[in-house]
This record gives C-alpha cells, sequence and structure tokens, in this order.
C-alpha cells in the first residue's frame, strides 16, 4: 500500500514500498481516474520505529505524513473501518495481501478485522477468493479458511482469475450445494469401538457442537450396547441415531441376533444394511441383506444400504456390473415408495479402512451410475429423490472434492468419525451447502 501512498506524493518515513512500482502505481492510479473507478486507500497507519514485537507503536494519519525512522506497519483504525465499510454489501471480493505484519500480534489487528469481515461477507453470500500465499497463511492462523469460499497460495492464480481465466477451485464454488428434496447426510460408522462410557462421552461433544444442525441430517451408529444411551443423549437435538446392522426375522431362536422390533422400540431410526465388513467378514450374502432391508422397511427403519466392489473387481473393470447386481439384489422387491426411503453408501471395499479414498471423479461416476440405474427400474423422479453416501476413508483433508460432486449426498465415515474430525466434517458440508 505504501507503492501507492508514496505515487500519490505522501510522507511515508521508512515504510517498505516498492521503488520500481511506483510509476505503475501512478498510472494505476490516473487509469482509475480516467475510467471513474475508486481506489481505496488506508487513511490512517499503525506505525513504529522497528519490526519486532512489544515496541512503542502509534497511530497517524496519512495525510499528516509518516516522520522518518518510523514505518507503517498496520492499517490504522479509521482504516479498518473504512475496508469494512467497501466490504459490507460485495458480490464478489479477491483478497491478495494483508493489511500489515499480522504474523506479529502488535500489528495483525487490521489484517484479521479484514479477514473476519470477509468471513462474514462469504457467510452472507459473497464469493470470497483469497489469494497469495501471506493472505493464505493469514486467513489459517485466525482459522478463517474454512469461511470463506476459495484459498490459493498463488496470488499469481487469482490475477489469472481476474484476466477472466477460470481456475479450478474457484469453478468448484459454482458447484456450491442447494438444499434440495433429497437429503444431505453425514453418518458416522463406529463399527466395534468405544465402550458405554466412552460413546456417552462423545456424543456429549457432538450434542454441543453439532447437535443443532439443519442444513443436514447427523447421523452416528454405535454399538448395539450404547444405542439407547445414544438416543436418549441425542432426544433432544437433531442428531439420529443408527443401528450397525440387524436380523431379517421378528424373534426367535436366532443367539446373538437383533431385531427391528427392538431397534425402533429404543427409539433407533436407521440402520446400516450390507456393510463390507458384513458381507465379507460374515457371509452376508446379496440374498440375505434384501430381506434384512424389507424387514427395516416393514418396521419404518431407514436402511443405509452399502454397496462397493472389490479392488481385484475394480482392477478387471467390473465395478458397474457389481454395483448393478447389488443395486438389483438389494432393491429386489421393492415398490417405487419403498425405494424413495432407502439410502445407498458407495463404499469401494479397497478404500474402506485403507487411506485409499477414490477420487471426487472416480466416486460420482459411480454415483451417476448408480442414479442412472435407479432411474431406469423405478422412474427419474425416484432416482433423484434418492440420498446416495460416500464412504472410504473419508477425512476432513478430502471430504470438499468429494462433497462438492452433484450426485454425492454426504458421507458414511468409519475411522473419522469416532473423533473431533467427524465435527470437522459436519463444517465442511453445512459451509458448502448453500
Ligand atoms: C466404513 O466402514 O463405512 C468406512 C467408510 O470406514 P473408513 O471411513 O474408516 O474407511
Amino acid at each position: 500500500m505504501f507503492t501507492f501512498l508514496k505515487a500519490l506524493g505522501k510522507e511515508i518515513g521508512s515504510s517498505r514500498f516498492e521503488e520500481d512500482k511506483v510509476d505503475l502505481a501512478k498510472e494505476l492510479l490516473e487509469k482509475a481516474n480516467e475510467k471513474g473507478v475508486e481506489i481505496v486507500l488506508p487513511v490512517d497507519a499503525i506505525i513504529a520505529q522497528k519490526l519486532e514485537a512489544g515496541v512503542e507503536k502509534k497511530v497517524v494519519k496519512i495525510d499528516d505524513g509518516i516522520e522518518n525512522g518510523w514505518m507503517g506497519l498496520d492499517i490504522g483504525p479509521e482504516s479498518i473501518e473504512l475496508f469494512k465499510d467497501e466490504l459490507n454489501g460485495a458480490k464478489t471480493v479477491v483478497w491478495n495481501g494483508p493489511m500489515g505484519v499480522f504474523e506479529i500480534e502488535d500489528f495483525a489487528t487490521g489484517t484479521k478485522e479484514v479477514a473476519m469481515m470477509v468471513a462474514d461477507i462469504t457467510e452472507e453470500g459473497a464469493t470470497t477468493i483469497i489469494g497469495g500465499g501471506d493472505s493464505a497463511a493469514a486467513i489459517e492462523l485466525f482459522g478463517l479458511e474454512r469461511k470463506v469460499s476459495h484459498v490459493s497460495t498463488g496470488g499469481g492464480a487469482s490475477l489469472e482469475f481476474l484476466e477472466g481465466k477460470e481456475l479450478p477451485g474457484i469453478a468448484s464454488i459454482a458447484s456450491k450445494k442447494k438444499i434440495n428434496s433429497r437429503k444431505y447426510i453425514l453418518a458416522g460408522n463406529w463399527k466395534m469401538n468405544k465402550t458405554n462410557i466412552e460413546a456417552a462421552e462423545f456424543i456429549s461433544k457432538l450434542t454441543a457442537n453439532i447437535g443443532k444442525e439443519k442444513k443436514f441430517e447427523v447421523v452416528i451408529a454405535p454399538t448395539f450396547l450404547a444405542l439407547e444411551k445414544a438416543v436418549d443423549l441425542t432426544t433432544s437435538t437433531n442428531i439420529k441415531v443408527s443401528a450397525q446392522n440387524m436380523y431379517f426375522e421378528d424373534s426367535g431362536a436366532y443367539t446373538g441376533e437383533i431385531s427391528a422390533d427392538m431397534l425402533k422400540a429404543i427409539g433407533v431410526e436407521y440402520v446400516i444394511l450390507g456393510h463390507s465388513e458384513r458381507r465379507n467378514i460374515f457371509g452376508e450374502t446379496d440374498e440375505i441383506i434384501n430381506k434384512k432391508i424389507k424387514k427395516a422397511l416393514e418396521k419404518g427403519l431407514t436402511p443405509i444400504f452399502c454397496i462397493g466392489e472389490k479392488l481385484e473387481e475394480r482392477e478387471k473393470d467390473l465395478t458397474f456390473n457389481v454395483i448393478e447386481r447389488q443395486i438389483k439384489e438389494g432393491f429386489n422387491g421393492l415398490d417405487k415408495d419403498e425405494a424413495k426411503k432407502m439410502i445407498i453408501a458407495y463404499e469401494p471395499v479397497w478404500a474402506i479402512g485403507t487411506g485409499k479414498v477414490a477420487t471426487p471423479e472416480q466416486a460420482e461416476e459411480v454415483h451417476a451410475y448408480i442414479r442412472k440405474l435407479l432411474s431406469e427400474i423405478y422412474d427419474e423422479e425416484t432416482a433423484e429423490s434418492i440420498t446416495i453416501l460416500y464412504g472410504g476413508s473419508v477425512k476432513p483433508n478430502n471430504y470438499f472434492g468429494l462433497f462438492t460432486k452433484p450426485n454425492i449426498d454426504g458421507g458414511l465415515v468409519g475411522g473419522a468419525s469416532l473423533k473431533e474430525s467427524f465435527i470437522e466434517l459436519a463444517d465442511i458440508m453445512r459451509d458448502i451447502i448453500m
């Protein structure tokens, strides 16, 4: 900013500026003037004699000039208000460059206030692009990187954007999700983890952080033993409880099994069926899973029906064949109304618990295929209404790309649902859904 102030003939003391860019700054100011474009520059600054924490600092008006030996290290309070006013109501903001030396807390206020304002207007619907390593570092330091539309460490890239070129990161903003008739879901499959006490402790954390979620449904699937406690602890929240399995018979001599009625009786609403671990470790067939699905629907439980190919099937190019078989067998005998009550989770077996996540493109390709298949079996309206989740090593660092895909309606999460990262995943979804 001091290069522009210098170009305007202001006294900037020992403030850093780019000597070789002063003429360019002059030219830009003239051009802006000719075209009636307003360039808003700071009107005051925080100055100090040394670039160090704890040194004496003062606020000066830019028009009064900065004396020699002093340098501008942050914008002043009037400038902060001025910039906030300018940002208020803006529809698109490209921010390239911090307001001061934010790395030192004494000079971080201007940058922080502007960053917070940028986050606020993003929440109100503005598209905000943070470009350049310094601005990206600042936004991260203030914990606001998820509260803006796009962060790029490439300052040059944001300039390319200004020239009208398409950047993939920004293009993905355009795919922010609208709330639609299809339900978005974040489901956590806890598998054989957490004792009752551990489950209760973690659920309290979840209810405090994401218990009031409205944009999408949060579902947790603890072990059978913790289900009743989970229902109790989530009763007055928006978190729903799922079982990880059930048997298809109503009652009788089925040692070790749990019925749909038993789950309903304690207030469970969802049940995961056909998980690859049930298929591959416990030998559940498509036929058994279909019977379970029918029983769950009959009793008013919502099945989260898992499908997915193994690695060798993908390598042999059999992914679509496997998916087709699993869908056709799983939905066998369901009418349109029953089909609409289903939730599908596409979980490539090679990505479950392995750390190998399907790329957003690989996942979207299969999700789109599933939807096409459903529209052939039923009709387009039915296919469009069914929520299809992705599962397989979902983590906060890979979820954005997956959830922004048009046919991915949320996640079924294993490992990352057992800790704080589940809350982070919810934060990501909330930011993406408009
Ligand atoms: C799962 O078991 O449903 C799952 C997706 O596990 P993970 O996220 O740990 O791969």
